[in-house]
Parts: C-alpha cells; structure tokens; sequence
C-alpha cells in the first residue's frame, strides 16, 4: 500500500499540478485584471504551491517552517479561495477577510506557542481536519448560494469538488481518536499517503471547477451580449429572426398562420434634434417597455433597427389580440415621456401582414411587412396598415391604412 501511495512522487504530482493552475491562473488573470475572484484564486494557488514545497520539506526543515507556516499557508490559500468566490458572485470579497485569514494564523500560533500541540500528531490531525473542512464548506455554502443567483453548471461541479474534500476532512476529523496514528509505526506513512492523493485529486477536480465557471460565464455573456439589443434590452435583428425560427419549429407553431408587424417611431430624428439624443435613448427605452408589457404570451418582440422594432405573433397569440397593434399605437401615442422640464410624446406607424403556415423566407416576410409600413408612413403617419402575404405574386403586394382597429390583423 505504501507503494501505491508513495508520498515522494505524489508530493511531486500535486506541486507541479498547483505550480501549473497557478500559471494557468495567472495569465488569466493578466487577461483580466479587472477581475476580483481571479485575483485571489491566483493569488490563493500561489499560497497553495508555496504550503506544498514547504509540507514536502517536512522531514528536512524546521516543523515550524514546514508543519507549522506549510500548513498555515495552504490554509490562507483555502481562504483566498473563498473570497474569490465571494467575489466570483460579486459580493464584497474583502467583508470576512478576517475569517479568511484566521484559521492559517491559528494554525501558526498553535504550532509556534503550544509545545504538545507541535509534538502531538494526532491533535494536529484532529485541528488540521476541522480547519481544512470548515474552509471547503464555507466554499461550497458561497457557490451554492451563487448558483441560485446564477445557474452556471460548473458552479455544481465546484459544489461537488470542494463538498468532497471538506467531506473527506470531516470523516477524517474522528479517525486519530478510533486509530490513533504513531510515527514509528509506519501507520502514518499510508495515512498521509491517502491524505496527499485526496488533495491532489481536489486541486485538479477544483481548478477546472473554477476554470469551468468563468469559462461558463464569459459564454454567457458573450452570447447575451450577441443577442441583447444594449439599449432597450430587447432582442437584436438576428435573436429576433431566430427566436421567430424557434416559434414556428414547434409542433403547434407551424400548423397555424402567424402575425408580423415592423413599428417605426415616426419623426424621430426632431426628437434626438429637439431634446438631445440621450433623451432620445430613453425615449425608445419607454417605448420598448410600453410595448413589451402589451405583448400577449408567445410573442416575439426586437428591435430590427435604430427606432424601428419588430413584433411576431403566432396564430394563437395573433388571434386572441386581433386589434392590439392598434392598441399600441394608440398607447404609444397617449405615452408621455418627462425629461427635465421638457414632455416628450410621439407616435409610431405600424405595418404589418398575416404569414401563411409553414416554411418561410423571413427576409421576404419582413419586406413585405416593410410595404405595409412604408404605407403607413405615406398616408401620413400615426397608423396601422396591413398587407396580404402572397409569395407567389410578391410585387402586387401593397398596402391600405387601416386607422380603425384591426379586424383586418386576423
Ligand atoms: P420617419 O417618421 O420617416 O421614420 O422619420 P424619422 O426621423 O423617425 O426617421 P429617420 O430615418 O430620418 O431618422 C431616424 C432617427 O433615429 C435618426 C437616428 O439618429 C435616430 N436613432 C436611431 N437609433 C437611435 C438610438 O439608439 N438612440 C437615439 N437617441 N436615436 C436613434
Ligand atoms: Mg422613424
Ligand atoms: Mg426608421
């Protein structure tokens, strides 16, 4: 069994293994200064190594080197670590600092101060478990409560990780009392072997945990920041046209016809050259939120250009709300928007036209759309107009207002 766990060459694998996540880290890190949670995981991997090269000197050094600031320092990279997923959930790292950084500076004093404690395996054994396991469950109880603000996957795995090992520690906690260990007996020797081997299968399974996690994290953001029109926070053109795919490829969504309506904000431009342009922004922040809040469920809502906006209803939601594009011109137009001292009101033209089921080019489906809307511009602006979809005889398509509401929508 010895064999099996020779400390040597496992002291050796867990070092390197830290040496190189805390390079992996740290160009992360250089990558991203600005992060708070890479910061101290860095910094928190770094302690790590430096514990590991002083326990690995343990039959060499001083215990005070080795047992005592060895173990005080992988302890303070247990700490790091936790307040970088404090930070990681973007709560204030530095607020249990203390806490933190207590149970190294323990550890020191312990050894530094009480003689029986120093010379005394067991008692150490029994205060090294419930330290190592009191840290790794205040990381768990930070990454849980995460996940519930933000279900990243990999923050599970990280659950898992660090549960494990303050698991470990825990059933570890009772075990000098049952079988106490002695030094002599080469007892210990396959202990610290098991105890090795555990914390280096933890520095692997909770570094790709936590590389999991920000990598998770910036895929989400990025993918958030790809579909999200920044502004008004609604979908852009392209999550627009692929949320509409997504609707009609379901089994009740492609049986039945479907609504398109593009909605332009008429004038706009007096608006930016009247009140400024951030007034302008918030303008089309209240106009987005007016009309989302009008939206029946299952329809889809983006915007498609700088004031021009785009609904999609499918046949269930189209035919529940048959006059509610005209409901929303209506409101948009009664929509008072206070910017200083200024009262800020518009209006908005809408086109719109009823999509056949089935397949369909949405490019085609959007101009068509767009002549009803240019129809509404033309007859003057402040109404709705519809047009009939017919691929077959795509340029007789026209349009006619309709100021009244729309029967014709259905
Ligand atoms: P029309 O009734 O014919 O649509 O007139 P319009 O002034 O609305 O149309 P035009 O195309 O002449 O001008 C559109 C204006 O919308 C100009 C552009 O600066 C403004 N705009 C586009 N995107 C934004 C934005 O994100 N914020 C602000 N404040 N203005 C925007
Ligand atoms: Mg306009
Ligand atoms: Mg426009």
């Amino acid at each position: 069994m010895d064999h099996l766990f020779h400390i040597p060459t496992l002291m050796l694998c867990l070092s390197a293994a830290c040496v190189i996540i805390s390079i992996f880290l740290t160009l992360l890190w250089l990558w991203d200064r600005s992060s708070q949670a890479l910061l101290r995981w860095t910094l928190g991997f770094w302690l790590g190594c430096l514990g590991l090269i002083l326990l690995g000197l343990r039959d060499v050094g001083p215990p005070i080197l080795s047992i005592g600031l060895g173990n005080a320092l992988s302890l303070w990279s247990l700490g790091l670590i936790w307040l970088g997923c404090r930070a990681f959930n973007e709560w204030d790292p530095d607020a249990p600092s203390a806490l933190a950084m207590a149970g190294g500076l323990l550890w020191f004093a312990l050894v530094a101060c009480w003689p029986r404690f120093a010379e005394d395996l067991n008692i150490r054994i029994i205060a090294a478990s419930a330290l190592y396991a009191g840290y790794s469950f205040l990381i768990v109880n930070t990454v849980w409560r995460g996940y519930r603000q933000e279900p990243l996957p990999a923050r599970r795995l990280a659950v898992f990780a660090f549960g494990l090992h303050g698991l470990f520690y825990l059933l570890r906690l009772p075990v000098p009392l049952l079988f106490p260990a002695t030094l002599n007996g080469g007892h210990p020797n396959l202990w610290f072997g098991v105890v090795t081997f555990e914390y280096f299968i933890q520095v692997l399974f909770g570094a790709l945990a936590i590389f999991a996690m920000v990598h998770e994290r910036l895929t989400l953001r990025y993918k958030v920041a790809s579909e999200i029109d920044y502004l008004t926070g609604i979908c852009n053109r392209r999550a627009f046209l692929a949320a509409i795919d997504a609707s009609r490829a379901r089994p009740e969504g492609d049986r039945a016809g479907a609504v398109l309506a593009l909605l332009d904000a008429d004038h706009f431009k007096s608006i930016n050259d009247t009140h400024g342009h951030g007034a302008g922004d918030i303008v089309l922040t209240c106009l987005t939120g007016l009309v989302a809040s009008r939206l029946p469920q299952g329809a889809v809502f983006g915007r498609v250009g700088g004031e021009e906006f785009a609904i999609y209803l499918p046949a269930s939601a189209a035919l529940i709300n048959a006059d509610l594009l005209e409901h929303i011109r209506v409101d948009i137009g009664a929509m008072v928007v206070q910017h200083g001292t200024a009262c800020i009101q518009m209006s908005v033209s809408i086109g719109h036209c009823v999509l056949p089921a089935g397949r369909l080019d949405m490019q085609m489906a959007l101009a068509v759309a767009d002549r009803a809307l240019y129809a509404s511009k033309k007859a003057g602006r402040n109404c709705v107009t519809t047009s009939i979809f017919a691929p077959s005889d795509k340029d007789r398509i026209g349009g006619s207002p309709v100021h009244a509401p729309a029967a014709t929508i259905a």
